[in-house]
């Protein structure tokens, strides 16, 4: 007797801790790819936007296959904020705007210049970059006011202060990058074009074809990394640790992880130019 009892108050206990204290409403939500874009939302929104992070952490945006729930969780959202050029999006995106008929779709990519790569083709990871978040959280901000009208003057208030912080970034970057004397550092996946390309920098990546190496072409990036002298081999937390560090031994550098999908974007990418400055300083 004594016993049920007890189990009886733990289950309804449990039953209380699982109930949702907060149901989001479907006027009050939009979906984003990946987790650094809700960063950008809950800067523009004051957290006043449920945020959809529709791609889950340890998974690759250039090749989710999203599950069924994924998908039904698309209907409490007002929009589908996506990046643009995402793997997973070119590939699901006409079949969530069939399912989905009243869903707005934005791209946050629009107006970005581009660049292109082995492993992508056009390169997605333009929020890798603290000059291109700028166009990125512009167009985030554009697609909320259009969802959202009504909180036209909380949102431009934020934006002009995430503008701000943005430009100080960008400026810390340039500044910070600008006296390294290594210019040059490995990556196994190409997730840092356009930061490499927008403060200076080369970035060498160690994926072939957007797969695992070859042992010829470990071989040929060990020696190329030798005659230019590499210091520094960044692995994104996805991905296997192993080749780099067989690489790093033969070249004498250090092997550091870091993660593009962190949903702390501004503190990853200070963590980053850390990394990366005295890595290469
Ligand atoms: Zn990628």
């Amino acid at each position: 007797m004594r016993l049920s009892l007890s189990v009886l108050i733990l289950f309804s206990l449990i039953a209380v801790a699982c109930k949702p204290t907060h149901e989001p409403s479907a006027a009050n939500m939009v979906t984003v790819s990946i987790a650094p874009q809700k960063y950008f939302v809950d800067a523009i929104s004051g957290k006043q936007i449920e945020v959809s992070v529709f791609v889950p952490a340890g998974s690759s945006p250039d090749s989710y296959e999203p599950n069924p729930k994924r998908m039904t969780d698309l209907q409490k959202s007002k929009a589908f904020i996506q990046m643009g050029n995402f793997g997973f999006e070119m590939a699901w995106m006409p079949k969530i705007k069939d399912q989905f008929k009243t869903l707005k779709v934005f791209n946050a990519n629009e107006g970005i210049n581009f660049l292109s790569d082995e492993e992508h083709g056009q390169n997605p990871h333009i929020w890798m970059s603290a000059k291109q978040s700028k166009i990125l959280a512009n167009n985030i901000y554009k697609a909320l006011l259009e969802c959202f009208p009504e909180k036209k003057d909380l949102f431009a208030q934020n934006m002009k202060l995430l503008e701000t912080e943005l430009d100080s970034l960008d400026l810390l970057f340039a500044h910070t990058l600008d006296s390294v004397s290594h210019r040059t550092f490995l990556i196994f996946h190409p997730a840092l074009d356009y930061m490499a390309a927008d403060y200076g920098l080369v970035q060498l990546a160690i994926e072939e074809h957007g797969k695992e190496p070859s042992p010829n072409h470990l071989m040929h990036i060990s020696e190329e990394s030798k005659n230019l002298n590499i210091k520094l081999i960044l692995i994104q937390k996805e991905f296997d640790v192993e080749n780099a560090q067989v690489i790093a031994k033969q070249i004498g550098a250090n092997v550091v992880q870091i993660n593009p999908l962190n949903e702390n974007w501004k503190a990853e990418q200070l963590e980053i130019l850390k990394i990366l400055y005295e890595n290469l300083k």
